[in-house]
């Protein structure tokens, strides 16, 4: 089952488009090396989303040597934050999973990480988790990967899911947060409760 965004969440969105927190992702290139990704695993919106990360790699030519190395987890990055409601209180699941991605820089020599959030999230949804809090916690998870390593590139991105359409939008943090501030009763009257939880992600 595919969760549909509800129109609530629709006009969120719409209206982060309309004030460029949401931006197309043309002339935001990635390391023509590669990009390690870090989404969910939600099989109905991974391949669009790892696709779109070769297409955009695709402005550096066809490489062989290119590698676009992908580590999900239900939610993805919201799930490098240990106080996300995801992630069960006491277990090191946030830190095993930062771990891993660093991991990952080191084994595929590989610098650039993007994390992509996606909208709607069956994960989310099921932790009672918003579109917009789960955008702040990929900034956080963002913030904890850049306090382990110096050398890593990490990059943002929204993947969202019309439901005739799917697009993935770059989105910066400081954008983001002036919008929060200056928006904040529009973002209250929008953003509402989550859509109901599905039987699966
Ligand atoms: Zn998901």
């Amino acid at each position: 089952m595919q969760l549909p965004l509800n129109d609530a969440d629709k006009a969120l969105i719409r209206a982060m488009r309309d004030a460029h927190v949401l931006e197309d992702v043309d002339g935001h290139r990635l390391d023509p090396a590669g990009v390690i990704p870090v989404t969910c695993a939600d099989g109905h919106r991974f391949r669009d989303i790892f696709d779109h990360i070769e297409q955009i790699l695709s402005v550096h030519g066809n490489s062989a040597e290119r590698c676009v190395h992908p580590l999900t987890r239900h939610g993805g990055p919201m799930r490098l934050v240990p106080k996300c409601p995801a992630n069960k209180p006491g277990r090191s699941t946030a830190i095993d999973y930062q771990d891993e991605v660093l991991e990952a820089c080191e084994i595929k020599n590989i610098n650039t990480i993007a994390l992509v959030n996606h909208a709607l999230c069956g994960k989310a949804c099921q932790c009672g988790i918003s579109v917009v809090r789960s955008m702040t916690l990929m900034f956080e998870g963002k913030q904890l990967l850049k306090k382990r390593s110096q050398k890593i590139t990490v990059a943002c991105f929204q993947h969202v899911d019309w439901g005739d359409s799917k697009r993935t939008y770059f989105i910066r943090r400081e954008r983001f947060l002036r919008w929060q501030v200056a928006g904040a009763q529009v973002l209250e009257r929008l953003s509402g409760p989550p859509s109901q939880i599905a039987a699966t992600l």
